[in-house]
């Protein structure tokens, strides 16, 4: 027998997070994102667009929308882009349409954007995002993951080393700081983060209303 007495399911729902990962390229903040989107079934994902063009293995509309710069700049210009930026020479924006039907619908997401991404989207929706930057334990294992990786050429490796430092300073303006040293530690601490976010009393919509059956 069960010493536990059956629960209810409770009367009140979680508002959505816009949960924001930033690092300097190459620190594993996709791999990090990744295990959390398996492990986080409610967790949406945020599909950017860019006018990079596909790395090996990368998939239209899954990984990226790829368009050409002229789409790019008619997207940015309507106003259908919640940020957008320049990044290593290219341009980076987060579609609006998705991000406003998912949060009314109280669904977290998830956005792998860099810190003028971060910056845009924080001013934007202030009540709504979680930040978290992820930091290498040192440049050099950086640059030794930029290049395990594989995935671009040294030059762009190289362009990527030198915003690299950039991109770190801009550290304090997110409200979490993982280091990914070891992998599994480091998705350990994103995940309790964005467990103890939803608990936050702002986001527990009906709270007062669950709270005020103790009292009657
Ligand atoms: P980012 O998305 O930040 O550019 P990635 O997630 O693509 O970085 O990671 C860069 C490379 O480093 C990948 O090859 C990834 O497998 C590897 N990597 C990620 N985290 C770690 C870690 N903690 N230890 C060793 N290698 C890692
Ligand atoms: P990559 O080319 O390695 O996929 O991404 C390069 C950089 O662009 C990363 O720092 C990534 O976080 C950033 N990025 C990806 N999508 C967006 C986006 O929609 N907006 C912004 N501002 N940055 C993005």
């Amino acid at each position: 027998m069960s010493l536990v007495a059956p629960q209810k399911a409770l009367p009140f729902s979680s508002r959505g997070i816009c949960f924001v990962i930033s690092a300097p390229s190459g620190a594993g903040k996709s791999t990090i994102a990744n295990a959390l989107r398996a492990s986080q079934a409610n967790l949406h994902n945020s599909i950017s667009v860019t006018t990079r063009k596909p790395r090996p293995g990368e998939v239209d509309g899954i990984h990226y929308h790829f368009l050409t710069q002229e789409k790019f700049e008619q997207q940015a210009a309507e106003g259908a882009l919640l940020e957008w930026a320049m990044v290593f020479g290219r341009g980076y924006g987060t579609p609006r349409a998705p991000v406003e039907s998912n949060l009314a619908a109280g669904k977290d997401m998830i956005f792998d954007i860099d810190w003028q991404g971060h910056r845009q989207i924080r001013k934007a929706l202030p009540n709504d995002v979680v930040s978290i930057f992820i930091l290498p334990p040192s440049l050099q294992e950086l640059e030794r993951r930029l290049t395990a990786r594989a995935a671009d050429k040294p030059e762009e490796i190289a362009k990527r080393m030198a915003a690299a430092k950039d991109e770190i300073s801009h550290w304090h303006e997110f409200d979490y700081i993982v280091v990914n040293n070891r992998l599994d530690g480091a998705i350990q601490e994103v995940e309790s983060i964005l467990r103890t976010e939803r608990l936050r009393i702002s986001r527990q919509n009906g709270l007062e209303q669950f709270i005020a059956g103790f009292e009657s």
